[in-house]
């Protein structure tokens, strides 16, 4: 007993001493209770209701995303225990001159929730559910889709638009458009934004909304984290269906499959819908429309009529009834670490044929284990209505994701990523724009065209809003802290 006792207070007495109580900025190092009398001067660490990480084997967690390609050590971890945490935060890391990145679930592929020697929030900690009604959603930014989903179709409600997975945070999909298979008719998720609750670079707290502070609310919403923190959104629900019935329309070829879609997104006879091009063993292409009808568990939609005047292969249509719940959450949530070098663009309607034709054509795996496939997704850019989710201007448009598994081998991983600047590049020429989750070297005067006359108001509001360049531009969008 004597001996358990006098142990737990030694390591008491260890843990107190090795407790970090501030920052030196002129070491860029942080300040240990044992160490603080020799210190000299430091900034002291506000008081958390959460907790900050220090350690190793945490900085090495946060130093990784989905992608596995850029490794950024952070000098630690913010867990927030509230708003107040990460308002506190902030100001000390602008005191200290300490980048800061926000982080859902790092489910973006290239660094663009990590930062080198800086602070990571991680949003995830804050994740409550503050108010459901008929039509809206109060919720934290760090509540994942799937959580999401789960409550609101408790009570028959549903996001008008789902990402095709459903395991990253609020703040993540609304940092970079959030589109999926519902797109075509409902835009993106930003553009069913009602309100946001963030917090800025000087650590203030404000309400954002088309009516109250509009020039920071059209930048938090799609501005990859440049201007502040998202903490919590008052969101759109519309009725949801319980059931939907699923069909894969097979192609003989990639033009009558494009041609199909455009009509049905003119037509909007599915709910949701998104193509395929699937690489086949021998070499060639198989053509796949996922289409999807949601209904009543009594009323099985009519085959005949929605398919009627399609151009699919007809025999090899394949059809599966599911519930609601089953369809949205079909993706699992976790992942084997693996390298991921995807690259999403968006193409526009009147040049996506000639260029997935050279993808068909240059699209090569490098290695037994590179594996991908190509996802469409339709759009109709005027149903986007925030002004920095940059879609082509056209009647149609079409989200374009390689979406690839790669071999664990430094010189593959940098050929995929030339090949990804290269379609980047081509596609660029064409007219089409970049989603900015990819795995695409850009520089700072690519992310100036990619916003092109939009870029003076991001500019604007990160003047106005992080006056000292708190927040990290995680995929070095701005030139010398511009
Ligand atoms: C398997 C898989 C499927 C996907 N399917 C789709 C899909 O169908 N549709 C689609 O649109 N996307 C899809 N994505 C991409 C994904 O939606 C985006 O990468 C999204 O940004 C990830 O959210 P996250 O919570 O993981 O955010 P993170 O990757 O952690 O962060 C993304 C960006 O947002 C910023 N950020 C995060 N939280 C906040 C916050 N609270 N405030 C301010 N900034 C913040 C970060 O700094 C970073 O710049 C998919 C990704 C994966 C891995």
């Amino acid at each position: 007993m004597q001996t358990n006792l006098s142990r737990r207070s030694f390591i008491k007495a260890v843990a107190s001493a090795s407790l970090v109580v501030g920052f030196q900025a002129a070491s860029g190092t942080w300040v240990t209770a044992a160490h603080a009398a020799e210190a000299g001067d430091f900034a002291k660490l506000p008081p958390l209701d959460g907790t900050l990480h220090l350690d190793e084997a945490t900085r090495n967690e946060y130093a990784q995303d989905f992608g596995q390609i850029v490794h950024e050590q952070p000098l630690a971890v913010l867990k927030p225990g509230s708003p107040r945490d990460i308002s506190r935060v902030i100001r000390f890391a602008r005191r200290n001159g300490i980048p800061i990145v926000g982080r859902g679930k790092s489910h973006t592929t290239f660094g663009q929730s990590q930062v080198q020697a800086g602070l990571v929030i991680d949003m995830s900690t804050l994740a409550s559910i503050h108010a459901i009604t008929d039509e809206t959603i109060t919720v934290d930014a760090g509540m994942r889709w799937y959580d999401l989903l789960k409550a609101t179709l408790e009570q028959g409600l549903m996001p008008p638009v789902l990402p095709d997975y459903i395991g990253q945070t609020v703040g993540g999909t609304l940092s970079v458009g959030g589109i999926g298979g519902m797109s075509f008719k409902f835009g993106a998720q930003i553009d069913h934004v009602l309100e946001l609750t963030v917090i800025t670079g000087t650590g203030a707290v404000l309400r954002c909304s088309l009516t109250e502070n509009r020039d920071l609310f059209e930048t938090v919403l799609a501005g990859q984290g440049q201007v502040a923190v998202i903490v919590q959104a008052v969101l759109r629900l519309m009725p949801a269906p319980t059931n939907v019935r699923l069909y894969d329309l097979f192609y003989a070829d990639l033009p009558t499959m494009m041609a199909d879609l455009n009509l049905l997104m003119e037509e909007e006879r599915f709910d949701q819908m998104e193509g395929w091009l699937l690489p086949q063993p021998n070499g060639g292409w198989a053509y796949l429309l996922e289409v999807i009808a949601f209904h009543a568990p009594d009323g099985p939609p009519d085959d005949a009529t929605l398919l009627a005047g399609l151009h699919h292969v007809t025999s090899a249509t394949q059809t599966a009834d599911l519930s609601f719940w089953a369809w949205a959450s079909r993706i699992p949530l976790d992942f084997p670490k693996r390298p991921r070098p995807w690259i999403d663009l968006f193409l526009p309607g009147s040049t996506a044929l000639d260029f997935l034709g050279h993808v068909q054509a240059t699209l090569r795996p490098l290695a037994a284990d590179d594996r991908f496939s190509v996802l469409l997704i339709p759009m109709r850019p005027a149903r986007s209505t925030r002004p920095l989710f940059r879609v082509p201007n056209e009647a149609y448009a079409f989200g374009f994701d390689i979406l690839r598994t790669a071999p664990n081998d430094p010189a593959a991983i940098e050929a995929i990523l030339a090949y990804n600047r290269e379609l980047y590049d081509k596609n660029r020429a064409m007219g089409g724009t970049n989603y900015p989750i990819s795995a695409v070297r850009l520089t700072p005067e690519d992310w100036q065209r990619h916003y092109g006359p939009e870029f003076p108001r991001l500019l604007a509001a990160r003047h106005r809003y992080d006056p000292d360049n708190v927040f990290a531009s995680g995929p070095d969008m701005f030139r010398n802290n511009q």
